[in-house]
């Protein structure tokens, strides 16, 4: 069973919301325009839908007008404001309102609506962000010292990544006398929070229909009985004029569905169950990670929204975790495919820098029952554990696992470690900030004793501390850690010795005393063509500055380029069609441990070979029969391609990833349950 803790970003359709769009598409598919019978029914059902849609927000004047989503919503009245105050610059001059004002936690359709059309009106006024304390709200004294001059003031009901519910009251009041029309994004807070739209007099609202159980491409729009109004869409005269276009009759039926289950009072949990629901998520994370901290105050948050940074674990992380156990979440701020941007909502409200970059959200839709909140909650206490027992997360334990390379992939570069578990010793090479206090805690947990931390290039001040650190007492080493006594170091049955280049200090070689060896270098870039002279045919070259993600090189050995990304991609078909042919392929997980310990392979199991420890598998890969083909899967298909990538460089030509990854693999990590039937229609 999927766990779909992701409700702020949207939410599945209610099963009656379903029946009533699929009723507008087939018996009930009319016009409402068309005069006959049939339009006639049609339009029953869109008025039936806003006079519920009244109801339920507190709206009983004003227009109510169905149009594609929030952000439609949002440009309409934006445009409708901002026509007005141009009207009012034309015949007021200098007397007329001059700030456009939004609040500094606003989702981005908000300043960016904003900032086009005043552009693309020629009004050019300045655009401010309200500042939000450290509890998200706005800055009611800011406002009211502002509200004078503004012409429009957008703030959200509820903010979509931390849950924080404005003071709508207090923002009322601050405007009480102002000039400045009012926009409410109330997106987060429908059927979660009362509106009362007209009595607060909001001007604007707009929502969106698939963050409550309706489908996307359905919204609507509040605009207060007199306030200025400009449709963004000419054309047919549908809604009123209001909004040309001939209605989407399917989520009009839809969301008119979802505002009657509001009314009807059944199939939503009142905000009290679902802030006992919370209070259960909030000890199920807390005891699965310790030290977590939550990012807003709860008693000030939507009940459905949880917000959470964990000390040491990026964002990236725990959401490969979760989904690992089958449970979605999303990163609080934008995750990009190799570098996490902070996030602007937890930024403004002053959060420290590690917290605002690895930020986790978790939200569920009011719909959800007892058992659903059971089976999420056993499942997160069992990512606390899988991340204990990989020695990942704040408080790990475990029984040493670490034997051989573990690279530490970090936004500035890699560092790595190489480990011998038969004598319980290790060497850290180029140990970096980003990552300097999750790696003391692996090796701590792995029972490593530090043998030499190694710079392949002079150290910078802050690595040069770590490395201290990390070394601990050990006295007698040299600015770039070689303990001064010995030309070689030995970890058991590996040895390590010094690349020397042109004279000067290249790098750290690594003979297992078997296969190909490692050598460790500051970058690839420069290399000789023809290699190292210190270095062998087939060596693997390894650098520590590598933006690419490329990993790893071969000594004296041409390179193959793949195409392009995309020829490294198998599609699930192609993948069994593979899985018919012989040689059989070799199936790679390179998911990490704590991910491969929640399972979630599903109907597709591979050997286990964490991205992470790649390098101690490649010369056993490298040495495979040519035609064996290679195929890497993850969860996503970013780091199994990564892994393909590197392999057809190193002259192997079957090498693939999965597209799409577990994700899109029937019965994988990914699958959602009704999708059980594609595996056998592949076969
Ligand atoms: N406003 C808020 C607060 C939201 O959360 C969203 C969606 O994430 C939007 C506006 C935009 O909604 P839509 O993409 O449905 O137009």
């Amino acid at each position: 069973m999927e766990i779909y803790l992701d409700a702020n970003a949207t939410t599945p359709v209610l099963p009656q919301a379903q029946a009533a769009a699929l009723a507008a598409m087939a018996s009930e598919f009319g016009n409402p325009s068309s005069i006959h019978s049939t339009g006639l029914r049609a339009k029953a059902v869109v008025d039936a839908a806003r006079a519920s849609a009244r109801r339920v927000l507190g709206a009983p004047t004003g227009r109510l007008i169905f149009l594609s989503g929030a952000t439609e919503g949002i440009q309409t009245a934006v445009l409708s404001a901002l026509s007005a105050l141009k009207k009012r610059r034309d015949e007021d001059g200098d007397a007329a309102p001059r700030l456009l004002l939004h609040g500094a936690t606003e989702h981005k359709a908000v300043p960016e609506a904003l900032r086009h059309w005043n552009a693309l009106l020629g009004l050019d006024l300045p655009v401010l962000a309200i500042p939000v304390g450290a509890d998200g709200r706005h800055d009611l004294a800011w406002l009211r010292e502002h509200a004078p001059r503004a012409g429009l003031v957008c703030t959200m009901a509820a903010n979509n990544e931390t849950g924080v519910v404005s003071d709508l009251d207090g923002i009322a009041a601050a405007l009480a006398g102002s000039p400045a029309l009012w926009m409410v994004d109330s997106v987060q807070a429908l059927g979660k929070l009362p509106l009362a739209l007209q009595a607060r007099g909001i001007d604007y609202a707009p929502f969106s229909g698939h963050k409550l159980y309706a489908p996307k491409g359905i919204g609507l729009l509040y605009v207060r009985e007199g306030a200025p109004f400009t449709p963004l869409m000419a054309g047919g005269g549908q809604e009123g004029a209001a909004r040309s276009g001939t209605e989407n009759m399917a989520g009009i039926a839809a969301m008119g569905a979802v505002f009657s289950a509001i009314e009807e009072g059944r199939s939503f949990r009142p905000a009290q169950t679902l802030a006992a629901y919370r209070a259960r998520f909030a000890s199920a994370l807390e005891e699965a990670f310790p030290g977590l901290q939550f990012n807003a105050p709860t008693e000030r948050c939507l009940p459905t929204t949880l917000n959470f940074s964990v000390p040491g674990c990026s964002a990236r992380l725990l959401l490969d975790l979760f989904d690992a156990a089958g449970v979605r979440v999303s990163g609080g701020s934008a995750c990009g495919a190799s570098r996490a941007q902070p996030s602007h909502v937890l930024e403004a409200m002053g959060l420290p820098a590690w917290r605002t970059a690895s930020a986790v959200r978790l939200s569920f839709g009011p719909a959800v029952d007892e058992a659903f909140i059971d089976e999420a909650c056993a499942r997160i206490r069992a990512c606390g554990q899988a991340l204990r027992e990989s020695c990942e997360g704040p408080v790990a334990s475990s029984d040493r696992t670490a034997d051989g390379v573990v690279r530490w992939p970090a936004d500035g570069g890699t560092c790595h470690v190489v480990a011998d578990r038969a004598t319980g010793r290790c060497v850290v090479i180029d140990p970096r900030p980003e990552i300097a206090e999750r790696l003391a805690a692996w090796l701590r947990c792995q029972k490593l004793a530090v043998a030499a931390v190694l710079h392949t290039r002079a150290p910078a001040e802050e690595a040069a501390a770590i490395a201290a650190s990390l070394r601990g007492t050990a006295a007698g080493v040299d600015a770039m850690g070689w303990p001064e006594a010995g030309e070689s170091l030995r970890l058991g049955e590996r040895r390590l010795v010094r690349l020397h280049h042109a004279g000067r200090l290249g790098g750290y070689v690594l003979d297992h005393g078997h296969g190909p060896r490692l050598a460790f270098v500051a970058e690839a870039a420069g290399l000789p063509p023809e290699g190292w002279p210190a270095l062998e045919r087939g060596d693997l070259i390894v650098p520590s500055h590598d933006p690419d993600h490329r990993c790893a090189w071969r000594a004296g050995l041409p390179e193959t380029e793949p195409d392009d990304e995309s020829s490294v991609a198998v599609d699930p078909p192609g993948l069994q069609q593979l899985r018919r042919e012989q040689p059989a392929p070799r199936l790679v997980d390179v998911r990490e441990p704590y991910e491969q310990r929640l399972g979630g392979g599903g109907a597709l199991q591979g050997e286990a070979v964490p991205l992470s420890r790649l390098l101690d598998a490649l010369p056993g890969w490298l040495a495979l029969p040519a035609e064996t083909p290679l195929v890497f899967f993850c969860r996503s298909g970013n780091r199994s391609a990564q892994a393909a990538r590197l392999l057809r460089r190193l002259g192997r030509a079957r090498s693939y990833s999965l597209a799409g990854g577990l994700a899109l693999w029937p019965n994988g990590a990914g699958a959602a349950p009704q999708d059980e039937g594609r595996l056998a229609a592949w076969e």
